[in-house]
């Protein structure tokens, strides 16, 4: 008989119910290591890795420069101006995602979002603090001892060491790592810098080590946005419930039909492994990250059952309808290789290439022509016209260049720089421009006065190096009206 409630209605927010998931080995719990290591490797080992660009350059490989407005990455230097490359990275991002939804459903996930890495490691300390799963569990219920006091205070402090570390190594992306460690050590460092490792270690340790799974099935979009991209085609961890139900508890030791029972003995060992505490025989839920280790799980029982494994496998919905009826199971490499999944890794490649491609034949210095319109020309007492013009020579190579500004068009006209004399005029002119830098030249023009009261000319700057780059800008020549 259903209890009904006499004490008014009932909480809408469930209190969360504390997982304790208990260890495992298996193919995808070694792959999840590999890829771990991999990530933290990536994440802390990236800012002390050093990259030679020359005394006029940072020699940091990776480095977000926001005083300087340059972006880093190994051979590779981004100007604000080149903003779109950093788009096209954001889209190959955005498109990968998609791709690795479409091919290996969630493995995101599952393997590399840093809140199941960092997740794994908060538990993986908890486990060696508290001991397996049974011993935590133990361990909550007991009353506050000793010997709790202890183990939560050393559990607690090797977070908050984790989490530090977590803050710390973000702020060296984004200044040199050595000098940046000695004044964040001293004392020395901007206050922007203890703030942001305040807020990181902070979410870490609340996230990592408190929030865990609720923050993949409550706080974060991504389940929502991969449910929608996904199909009866996507990889899915999946419990074969045809070949697992019903269930029942005790050995297999004569013919399953005999018994009346499926592959499944009940064990919970796919639920107590779970890092999101979720029972996979439900059937496909957001709670489910396909981090497979269920399927390590099960397939140890299974093992010991003597029944073959795979009760619980990656598959798609089309292929268990498929096995369902007594078909052959799809090999995984069929579900993973589909026009979908092709098109998207087209995609993704087509903007790889294109920017890859962009930037090996960008050039290292550019020109632009701003006119100085107050007053928009001066008539000179030869007949001549003089307009004035901020000429900006960019230099994006980190040693200075030596470049050669010419007049294109406009016959008859010569120019000068501000602070020399007319009697300088040419009609090129040689600048050094420093390394890394943008140069603004004020530059005079005279013209005959003879001519249309707006001519179109141009400006072309080529470097003198040998490398012979070259870039031109188009400017307006002003007269007087007549
Ligand atoms: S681990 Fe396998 S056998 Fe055990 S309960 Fe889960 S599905 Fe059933
Ligand atoms: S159900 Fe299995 S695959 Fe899904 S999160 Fe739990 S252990 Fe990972």
């Amino acid at each position: 008989m259903n209890e009904v409630s006499t004490t008014g209605p009932k909480s809408l927010y469930e209190k969360r119910q504390p997982v304790y998931p208990q260890k495992i080995d298996g193919h995808f719990r070694r792959l999840k290591w590999a890829i771990m290591a991999v990530t933290l490797a990536i994440y802390y080992v990236t800012p002390w890795l050093r990259w030679d660009r020359g005394p006029y350059a940072p020699d940091q490989a990776v480095l977000i420069d926001l005083a300087s407005r340059r972006f880093y990455f190994g051979p590779i230097e981004i100007w604000p101006h080149e903003f779109y490359y950093v788009a096209g990275l954001l889209i190959m991002a955005g498109i990968g995602l998609f791709l690795v939804t479409s091919a290996v459903g969630r493995a995101w996930c599952g393997y590399a979002c840093p809140q199941t890495v960092w997740t794994d490691v908060f538990q993986h300390i908890e486990r060696a603090v508290e001991g397996d799963r049974n011993a935590q569990v133990r361990l909550a219920a007991a009353p506050w001892s000793v010997e709790k006091i202890g183990k939560r205070s050393l559990k607690y402090s090797l977070f908050l060491l984790v989490s530090l570390a977590t803050g710390g190594a973000w702020i060296f992306y984004f200044a040199d790592a050595p000098t940046l460690l000695r004044q964040f050590i001293a004392g020395e460092a901007s206050l922007v810098a203890y703030s942001t490792v305040a807020i990181l270690m902070a979410t870490t340790f609340v996230f990592g080590g408190f929030m865990r799974e609720q923050v993949c099935i409550y706080m974060c979009p991504w389940p929502r946005i991969q449910t929608a991209m996904m199909d009866e085609k996507s990889l899915l961890v999946t419990y074969k419930d045809w070949r697992g139900e019903p269930r029942g508890k005790g050995r297999r030791t004569g013919e399953l039909s005999d018994l009346g029972l499926g592959d499944c003995i009940d064990c919970n060992q796919c639920v107590a492994v779970c890092p999101t505490g979720i029972d996979i025989r439900n059937g496909p839920q957001i709670g489910c990250i396909t981090c497979a280790l269920c399927i390590d799980a099960c397939d140890r029982v299974m093992e010991k059952t003597g029944r073959p494994r795979g009760l619980i496998d990656y598959a798609t919905l089309e292929d268990c309808a498929v096995e369902k009826s007594g078909g052959p199971p799809k090999p995984l490499l069929k579900s993973i290789l589909r026009p979908r999944t092709i098109a998207y890794a087209l995609i993704w490649s087509s903007v790889g290439l294109g920017m890859l491609f962009a930037l090996g034949n960008r050039t290292r210095l550019d020109i632009s022509a701003q006119q100085q319109r107050n007053p928009v020309y001066v008539q000179l007492s030869d007949g001549g016209v003089r307009n004035s013009y901020t000429i900006k020579l960019r230099n994006m190579q980190t040693r200075p260049r030596e470049m050669r500004v010419d007049l294109t068009n406009l016959p008859g006209a010569s120019m000068w720089r501000d602070g020399q004399t007319r009697d300088q005029a040419s009609r090129s002119i040689q600048v050094v421009v420093p390394p890394d830098a943008l140069a603004k030249l004020p530059m005079f023009v005279v013209a005959p006065g003879s001519g249309d009261a707006s001519e179109k000319f141009g400006f072309t700057v080529r470097s003198t190096d040998g490398e012979g780059e070259m870039d031109s800008t188009e400017a307006i020549f002003e007269r007087p009206r007549k």
